[in-house]
């Protein structure tokens, strides 16, 4: 039923040669960007499309995300084996094995029903195992499992939650599009209990991280 053929693979590569002009250097993000069939993501007419560094819908009006800003934004995170990581916006999970590949812990939140319950079963059938997906509201993060080494939002945010950065660990890095209708990449890490550094990366277009769903 899942199919990966060599057509894939090579798509596959020509996708990493793209993002690498585009500026991503990782290794590590550029293998897992290499490995991981990013058509079985996507529904099966979007499956020619799925090696364009561009979008694209999936269920319930969300987005798989840009490659090269899933490859952005893994960068900034700078993940470490074993790391707890804690995203926001499951959505397709393609950003969610990204962050497997990469060795990390996957705390993974998403609003919407219906691809919270269809990632979490295809992301088992494909071989991924985040720790735990959740069902939930990702402004909220996830305290019961809280403090985070890493934490990435996927979606737009109208302003940086307070309890993302209450959740993160000194030392910790959040990555997060901040704006309404285009938003800033932003890396805050935390220097202190009190103190974050802020630096601001370019302009992003996200679905937005939509509020008071639940
Ligand atoms: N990481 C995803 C990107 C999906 S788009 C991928 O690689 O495919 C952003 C996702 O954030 C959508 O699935 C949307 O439903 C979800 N989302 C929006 N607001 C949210 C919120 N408040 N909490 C959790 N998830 C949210």
């Amino acid at each position: 039923m899942y199919k990966d053929t060599f057509r894939h693979k090579g798509k596959r590569q020509q996708l990493v040669e793209v993002i690498i002009k585009k500026g991503i250097q990782d290794r590590r993000v550029l293998h897992a960007i290499g490995k991981i069939p990013r058509h079985l993501f996507m529904d099966s007419s979007f499956e020619d499309h799925a090696y364009q560094d561009k979008a694209f819908p999936i269920a319930a009006d969300q987005t798989i995300s840009q490659p090269y800003t899933v490859a952005f934004q893994s960068e900034l995170l700078e993940i470490k084996e074993g790391e707890n990581v804690l995203e926001i916006g499951t959505g397709s999970g393609y950003q969610t094995a990204v962050l497997c590949e990469l060795g990390a812990r996957v705390y993974s939140i998403e609003r919407q029903r219906e691809l919270y319950k269809k990632t979490k079963a295809f992301l088992n059938k494909i071989g991924y195992r985040p720790k735990h997906l959740s069902f939930g509201d990702g402004y909220k993060g996830l305290p019961a499992y809280a403090p985070f080494d890493k934490i990435i939002v996927t979606a737009g945010a109208p302003f940086v939650p307070k309890d993302l950065l209450g959740q993160l660990k000194v030392g910790g890095r959040l990555v997060i599009p901040v704006g309404e209708d285009v938003q800033i990449m932003t890396l805050f890490v935390r220097k202190s209990p009190t103190e974050f550094d802020k630096t601001e990366f370019g302009e992003f277009r996200f679905v937005p991280l939509l509020e008071d769903k639940n």
